[in-house]
């Protein structure tokens, strides 16, 4: 079979990034530009600035991709973008830009959800294999999926309220902790002890989770000894919500993996890169003797490799999108989209 290269394209948050991708598993090149920098000087993602600096960077950030690929637009066989989930603005700059190089190099277009290319950048570690299990951990998803073939999921576990990257980035604005929240907890967390007493999230056999209980007990915690005068220790309180809120994720994965009796985990999405998650994982694994796969940490943070990766099976299906094709800031993954 004829080799497909894909182009991807990637812009839902604060990463212009574009790649090119060999057969939805060989990177060939791939150019991030990350705005954190300018975002940390407010506390979080201001959404106008991030929309007009992809309007910025994305040609810059083409030309230094071409450069690098030694390939020009024309050899690739598809445009791939993120529609969805992500800032508006953000995600229109991407699509527009997606679109037309579409139109310019007469290439068909694909829309990749953000989260179907946190759980294909597993490719570029190895095949995914199936059936086997997949863990999204995100900052909107928090979800235990069984998988039988490419895009062909059942939720077997998901949060009933806050997803889990949602809860690390609360926590740390409670504790005042720079954007970003969840790496952020990661830092303070290795430098504390695990010594504030917090609840377990739903303390029972089920596969669903729920972070709000925690969310609220580490709020509530802080406002109570700030009231009291008392001093809060950041780097014991990281590492307590950190250990409660990782604890779960592996409690549950591990009766999931009980449940259905499959022995593959793939794992998926921002929180993925936090390193107590990740060794736990590596530790359960080696336990249970696990086929488990976690993506390098430079795909575990937004980058258009894996967009590239999620739009090839969508490429082998001839599921291609029109120019009516728009963003949506909101579209949870796991519903068909329409
Ligand atoms: P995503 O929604 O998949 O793009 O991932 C973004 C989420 O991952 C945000 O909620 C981040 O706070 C979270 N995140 C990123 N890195 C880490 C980390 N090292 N530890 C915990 N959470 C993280
Ligand atoms: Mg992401």
């Amino acid at each position: 079979m004829k080799d497909v290269y894909i182009l991807g394209i990637e812009s839902s948050c604060d990463e212009t990034s574009i790649s090119i991708v060999k057969n939805g598993c060989e990177e060939i090149a791939t150019t991030v530009f990350t705005q954190m920098d300018t975002h940390a000087e407010f506390g979080g993602v201001v959404p106008e600035i991030a929309s007009r600096m992809h309007t910025e960077s994305f040609t810059l950030v083409l030309e230094d991709l071409l450069k690098k690929s030694n390939m020009n637009v024309s050899d690739v066989d598809a445009i791939a973008v993120t529609y969805a989930p992500g800032l508006l603005g953000s995600l229109l700059v991407g699509i527009e830009f997606a679109k037309t190089l579409s139109l310019v190099y007469n290439k068909p277009l694909i829309a990749v959800h953000h989260i179907a290319g946190h759980i294909f950048a597993n490719n570029l570690v190895k095949k995914i294999e199936y059936p086997t299990l997949a863990l999204v951990v995100s900052g909107g998803h928090t979800e235990l999926v069984k998988m039988t073939s490419d895009y062909d999921f059942e939720v077997i576990g998901t949060t009933l309220d806050d997803a889990i990257g949602e809860c690390f980035d609360k926590v740390a604005r409670v504790l005042d902790l720079k954007y970003p929240g969840g790496p952020n907890i990661e830092k303070y967390a290795e430098l504390g002890k695990n010594n504030y007493k917090l609840p377990i999230p739903m303390d029972n056999n089920e596969l669903n989770f729920s972070y709000s209980g925690l969310k609220s007990a580490v709020i509530n915690l802080v406002h109570n000894e700030r009231q009291r005068g008392n001093e809060i220790n950041k780097e014991d309180l990281a590492s307590s919500f950190q250990t409660i809120a990782v604890d779960e994720i592996i409690r549950k994965t591990e009766l999931a993996i009980k449940e259905t009796g499959i022995k593959r985990l793939i794992v998926a999405g921002g929180v993925s890169a936090n390193k107590y998650l990740r060794k736990e994982l590596e530790t359960l694994s080696n336990k249970l003797n696990l086929d488990l796969s976690i993506p390098p940490l430079k795909y575990c943070t937004d980058n258009a490799t894996m967009i590239a990766c999620a739009a090839y099976p969508q490429y082998l299906k001839q599921d291609f999108t029109n120019f009516e094709l728009n963003g949506k800031s909101q579209e949870y993954f796991f519903q068909k989209k329409d």
